[in-house]
């Protein structure tokens, strides 16, 4: 296997010379740097690597070229090698090329000429985005890989918690691919003990567990101390802040998730609104720069943790496992967020990880490659649902109650889709049904105007809407509003429960429970703003709040 390349595009040939000569100088031992001297030339040498099977780790284009502007040659770089990350050479006055590159070729980064010095000015950019792309990038044929039937839920199941999880993996459909079955006879894997894990090392494990497959990955699977003065239970941006600013401020901390790191930021394609990341962030790389920060600050991080309760003794806070164990800390934060709930309609749980998938599934889009998609709900998380899927199948579909998007969906989004020819949206609609014999072949829309169904042929059904706090592992004592959400501080105080609930006398901190030193943060929250920003700052914020608490016991 070839070294993975890092293509250079300019027409100036000093310009040229000079990015080389910097990009070989410090990545040459594992990449390749390869130059062309025009759009037309790249978009060639992107084919003949194609061809060849080698993988492009970087495109780096100046955008003022005769015949082919820069932001054209990463945009159609980007159909040949999606995952390629992506950067734009600009002069100081191009800077509204490079915003606008940001919108059509998914730009990752603009450069300002010149780059002097590279230590400074470049490689900081380059080895950040290498690393972004090595995280994101399929390992070679004799890494880790999963055999399994597509329309199995168990293979979904699977592939979901390695990706969630920043595993690479590769995916063999034992119908589709032809390296499945030769893998499965050398191991005498029967097709019906499916998904099979195959490990590096030769190892295999067969329909595992997400236990397991953390265990065999040389995951930690018990706590290092018996008692922490912070536990973040969730590890959405409210949790990896909290342990963030938890662990560098000097509290032992845990951070603890059922599933996987990023939460529901975690399973968005592009965010584009966080501050700091002008050409927008997907949740995958937030998720690693944010634990690996944790980590690194000297957070300890453990996955699959399921809290399934919380009793306090003498202020300690007792967290009750899924798996019967116990872990003891002196202040919390409930950073749980929220889930979808089951969509009612008739033949929506029967295909459910079978064509039918709630939230982004981003690990799907690429099997629905040139299918017809519906995607239920009107918000940001259904545009960005949308965008992404459109980037691989024929037809995506929005059903939405409303009679548009305006209300619900942000207008950076209404416009790319309307910018995006196989996005359509069906307003005043509902899902009636969902049909198929083992994978979703056709859905039934029913009409809000008239109450008229009508059926068209679907190959996969992603639901955004019908969300709902994750709050039920909380104890009695925690007030919450009817629909579930964890009442903090004024809201607190102004509960009808409080006086017979909160027996302090001081009052409740802001982000404070009704139970003292339980603290709530994010889309758990009553009156969050469901933003990953907001949740980030909240996280942040008690930290402080429980170094107040520690400092009252
Ligand atoms: C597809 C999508 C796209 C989005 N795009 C944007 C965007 O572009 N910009 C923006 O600002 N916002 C966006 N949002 C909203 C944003 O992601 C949320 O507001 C944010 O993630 C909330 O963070 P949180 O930490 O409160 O909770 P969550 O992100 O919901 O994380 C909660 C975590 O808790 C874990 N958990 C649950 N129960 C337990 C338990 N009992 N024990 C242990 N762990 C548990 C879950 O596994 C999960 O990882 C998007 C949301 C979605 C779904």
């Amino acid at each position: 296997m070839n070294k993975p390349v890092l293509l250079v595009v300019d027409d100036d040939p000093q310009v040229l010379a000079a990015v080389r000569r910097d990009l070989r100088s410090r990545y040459r031992e594992q990449y390749t740097v390869v130059s062309a001297g025009s759009g037309p030339e790249a978009l060639e040498t992107a084919k003949e690597l194609k061809s060849r099977g080698d993988a492009l780790a970087m495109v780096i284009s100046d955008e003022r070229m005769p015949g082919m502007l820069g932001g054209e040659v990463l945009a159609r770089t980007r159909d040949v090698y999606p995952l390629a990350r992506r950067v734009l050479l600009t002069a100081y006055t191009d800077i509204q090329a490079a915003i606008r590159a940001i919108n059509e070729a998914h730009l990752d980064h603009y450069l300002s000429k010149p780059w002097d010095p590279p230590e400074e000015r470049l490689y900081p950019v380059v080895d950040d985005l290498l690393d972004a792309w090595q995280a994101e990038s399929l390992p070679e044929a004799n890494g880790l890989r999963l055999v399994g039937h597509q329309w199995a839920t168990r293979s979904h199941a699977i592939k979901d918690f390695l990706a969630s999880n920043l595993v690479p993996y590769r995916w063999l459909d034992v119908e589709r691919d032809a390296e499945a079955k030769p893998l499965l006879d050398a191991a005498n894997v029967a097709s019906d003990a499916l998904p099979a894990l195959f490990f590096e090392d030769g190892g295999i494990l067969t329909n595992p567990e997400p236990r397991q497959i953390a265990e065999r990955l040389g995951r930690s699977l018990s706590a290092a101390h018996d008692v922490y003065d912070l536990v973040a239970v969730g590890a959405g941006p409210a949790g990896l802040a909290a342990a963030v600013y938890g662990a560098s401020e000097g509290l032992r901390t845990l951070l603890l998730d059922r599933h996987a790191p990023g939460g529901q930021a975690g399973t968005s394609s592009r965010i584009e609104n966080y501050l700091g990341f002008p050409a927008g962030v997907s949740g995958s790389d937030l998720t690693r720069r944010a634990l690996m920060q944790a980590q690194r600050l000297g957070a300890e991080f453990l996955v699959p943790f399921e809290v399934t309760g919380v009793t306090v003794d003498a202020g300690y806070k007792h967290l009750a496992l899924a798996d019967g164990r116990e872990i003891i800390t002196r202040t919390m934060v409930a950073a749980t967020g929220m889930s979808y709930r089951e969509h009612p309609a008739p033949g929506v749980a029967e295909h459910t990880g079978a064509g039918v998938y709630y939230g982004a599934a981003t690990t799907e889009a690429p099997a629905f490659r040139d299918k017809r998609i519906t995607v239920v709900g009107g918000g940001n998380s259904a545009g960005q649902g949308a965008m992404h899927l459109a980037r691989f199948a024929a037809d995506v579909q929005i059903v939405v109650r409303r009679a548009d998007l305006t209300e619900t969906m942000s207008r950076y989004l209404i416009d790319q889709m309307g910018k995006t020819p196989n996005i359509r949206v069906r307003a005043r609609s509902e899902i009636a049904s969902v049909e198929g014999d083992g994978r979703v072949e056709r859905v039934t829309f029913r009409s809000l105007e008239d109450g008229s169904c009508r059926s068209e042929e679907s190959d996969a059904v992603f639901i955004f809407i019908g969300t709902r706090p994750i709050s039920g592992w909380l104890p009695a004592g925690v007030l919450r509003d009817a629909k579930g959400f964890v009442l903090t501080g004024r809201d607190v105080m102004a509960a009808e429960a409080y006086a017979r609930t909160w027996k302090e006398s001081r009052v409740p901190l802001p982000l404070e429970t009704s139970v003292p030193g339980v603290f709530a943060a994010g889309d758990i929250r009553a009156g969050a703003m469901n933003r990953v920003a907001s949740a980030v700052g909240e996280g942040s914020m008690v930290v402080r709040l429980a170094h107040e608490y520690l400092a009252l016991t």
